[in-house]
């Protein structure tokens, strides 16, 4: 089984001020594949100079978009992605008897499922290949 997440669309504010996205449906993750913080992007605040959000970071001091002190993509705007994760699934069923007009009781009986991944660690051993966690 494979889960695709793209995180949540993209608000109005982030369409209006130029955030990267993926598409309409979903903004997608802001991690940087070097130093792998989850970036941001400015606050409207900060971005209503002329220069649009795309202002050049001072060499020093906190990174406009917040990568590592260190990274070498200082400066750079996120690119959006999407996180993949794989595993084998695993289905518990619980079997429970019900009286024969059990589907006439609608408002006593409900049918349910639930689904959800396993959870989901960036760690530097795993960074640059998500799927063998
Ligand atoms: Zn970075």
């Amino acid at each position: 089984m494979r889960w695709l997440n793209e995180w949540q669309p993209p608000t109005k504010i982030q369409k209006d001020t130029g955030a990267p996205y993926l598409h309409d449906g979903a903004r997608g993750f802001y991690l940087c594949a070097d130093c792998g913080h989850s970036l941001t992007w400015p606050e409207p605040s900060a971005t209503k100079k002329k220069d649009k959000g795309r202002k050049k970071p001072a060499k020093e001091g906190r990174d406009l978009y917040e990568h590592a002190p260190k990274c070498p993509r200082r400066g750079q705007q996120p690119v959006p992605c999407a996180i993949v994760a794989a595993s084998k699934a695993v289905t518990l069923r619980i079997f429970v008897d019900l009286p024969l007009d059990w589907e006439q009781a609608s408002d006593r009986y409900h049918r349910w499922g639930y689904s959800r991944p396993p959870p989901f660690q960036w760690t530097p051993s795993n960074r640059n290949n998500p799927s063998s966690s």
